[in-house]
């Protein structure tokens, strides 16, 4: 059933106010952290009631999915970024409907894209995903290797390094899923700070989703990543 676009800008209203309150109480400016709506599973119907509603950014998980979805929304001229794996074989049919991938975690797919973006003569936005949590069903390079790798990709012709994915530690870990937060913009930090090539503007944090927003925020998100929240859960 496609949601109401009323409804979804309800939901997104309240979206909206969960990260603002969140921003003030780290003193911080709400409009410092962007909302990425996260749209996996919805079909195109239901993305562009979510567009209607408000949304402007846009993330999907899967290829297929922007394959599919990404004819029926050009009239909307949504940004969608790519926040699932991206598998090498699927990086051609990915490029045309994505702005930024931020699901980046080995040199050899930054460089796959890399050499794909350079013959086309165009630009593709990245981010390194971190695996803060140490969970093994997560994509991400582990945090010792972050640095190490956003440095490599930063220097790869035709792509901009803009920051950081990761996603969060399970809520029953309690502490785990600040701390992990904390790591990330720590990483940032070392990164930005290194005066390496293409390293200065990765000043992007997409950190906290649905269930974690607030402590997200609290350590520095500048872009929250929302789906069930906003279209309700997803059936299993
Ligand atoms: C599904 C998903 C989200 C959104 O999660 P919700 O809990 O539905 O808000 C964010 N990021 C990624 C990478 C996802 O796969």
């Amino acid at each position: 059933m496609t949601p109401d676009t009323a409804d979804l800008a309800a939901r997104l209203a309240a979206v909206r106010r969960r990260i603002a309150e969140a921003a003030t109480a780290a003193d911080r400016a709400p409009g410092e952290v962007r909302l990425l709506l996260a749209t996996k599973t919805q079909d195109a119907r239901a993305v562009r009631a979510a567009i209607g509603a408000g949304a402007t950014l846009i993330g999907e998980n899967r290829v297929q999915e922007l394959v599919t979805k990404g004819p029926e929304l050009t009239d909307l001229s949504p940004t969608v970024h790519l926040i699932g794996h991206l598998q090498s074989n699927k990086v051609n049919a990915a490029l045309p409907w994505v702005t930024c991938v931020q699901s980046i975690d080995t040199l050899a797919i930054a460089g796959r894209l890399s050499r794909r973006v350079t013959a086309l003569d165009t630009e593709l936005e990245v981010m390194v995903q971190v695996n803060v949590s140490g969970e093994d069903s997560k994509h991400g390079v582990d945090p010792v290797d972050a640095a190490g790798l956003a440095t490599a990709v930063a220097a790869l012709p035709g792509l901009r390094l803009t920051g950081f994915m990761t996603i969060g530690a399970p809520a029953d870990r309690g502490a785990a899923v600040r701390d992990g937060f904390r790591r990330l913009r720590e990483v940032r930090d070392a990164v930005t700070g290194s005066g390496e090539p293409g390293t200065q503007g990765a000043h992007e944090l997409s950190m906290g989703m649905s269930g974690d927003l607030e402590s997200a925020v609290a350590e520095g998100s500048t872009m929250v990543r929302v789906g069930s929240a906003v279209f309700g859960a997803r059936p299993r």
